[in-house]
């Protein structure tokens, strides 16, 4: 029996389904996220925050089954990030099946656009970064501000700066702690016009095609990547874990495992995480 795939990516957790054109819906506890609504699963709707790609049905077509499980769980009113392009729509959506229902459908919609950031908790900042698919769509980076040291104080001891801050001098350099970013739907483009993302601890990245059985020309019409698009760029993937999902049901869950083992680099398989069921049958 098929059932909700389970990862872990260094500290955090990737549940939810994900197969190219068919559904997307993927939730990181660690973060309070959901990410896209492509499918509405009793076990997969918790969540702070819901980060929608793009209006395509594989990524937000079980949105209105996902507030619905979320009203009769009694939970939270969901605050809901999209791209500017698509809000009004999905907000006016909504209003038609809240009328139809005759319960409320809605959420808190946030409009946002490329380069947009928002802070989501006091440790927790999200910025939209623009993929390269065929409608407006959006990846999300999460990051934490940090303060560091300047390095012209970073031989003082704990005394010694808690005395220099008495005195007001300026120690700190702000900065970004990235954590997890999530980009689906796109040409592999997107790390050359976002090159953080290759650099981001945990890169959740979509990976639809794999082999021959559709051609890199295919898959870029549709805006979509090919493993034959990574493979060259292998060595640029500086994350700790590359967390490959949205892959395309033309492949067995298996044949998805045996594939990225023998084509990708080792170097690189061990950081790959294969957003797929180990056994049987997709979801
Ligand atoms: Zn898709
Ligand atoms: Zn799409």
């Amino acid at each position: 029996m098929s059932s909700i795939t389970e990862v872990k990516a260094g500290r955090y957790t990737i549940r939810g389904v994900s197969v190219g054109g068919v559904y997307t819906c993927l939730q990181v506890p660690e973060i309070g996220a959901l990410f896209d609504a492509g499918v509405a699963l009793r076990g997969l709707v918790g969540g702070e925050h819901l980060f929608l790609s793009h209006g395509h049905a594989d990524h937000m077509g079980g949105l209105v089954g996902l507030l619905g499980i979320r009203g009769i769980q009694e939970r939270p009113r969901l605050r809901a990030f999209m791209p500017r392009a698509i809000h009004a729509g999905i907000a006016s959506a909504l209003e038609h099946m809240t009328g139809m229902h005759r319960f409320d459908l809605s959420m808190d919609i946030v409009p946002v656009d490329p380069g947009d950031e928002h802070q989501l908790r006091s440790d927790l900042h999200v910025r939209a970064l623009k993929a390269h698919h065929v409608v407006p769509t959006l990846g999300y980076q999460f990051f934490n501000r940090v303060k560091r040291l300047k390095p012209a104080f970073q031989g003082l001891s704990g005394p010694e700066i808690a005395q220099r801050r008495r005195a007001g001098d300026d120690l700190f350099d702000e900065g970004e702690r990235l954590e997890l970013a999530y980009v689906t739907d796109t040409l592999l483009r997107v790390i050359d016009t976002s090159p953080s993302l290759l650099k981001t601890p945990v890169l959740i990245l979509e990976c639809t095609f794999l082999d021959e059985r559709r051609s890199p020309e295919r898959a870029h019409k549709s805006c979509h990547i090919h493993l034959d698009d990574l493979l060259p760029r292998a060595e640029e993937f500086e994350n700790e874990h590359l967390v490959l999902m949205h892959l395309s049901q033309l492949y067995k869950p298996a044949e998805v495992h045996a594939i990225l083992r023998r084509r990708l680099p080792a170097s690189l398989y061990a950081r790959v995480v294969p957003f797929a069921p180990q056994s049987g049958g997709w979801l």
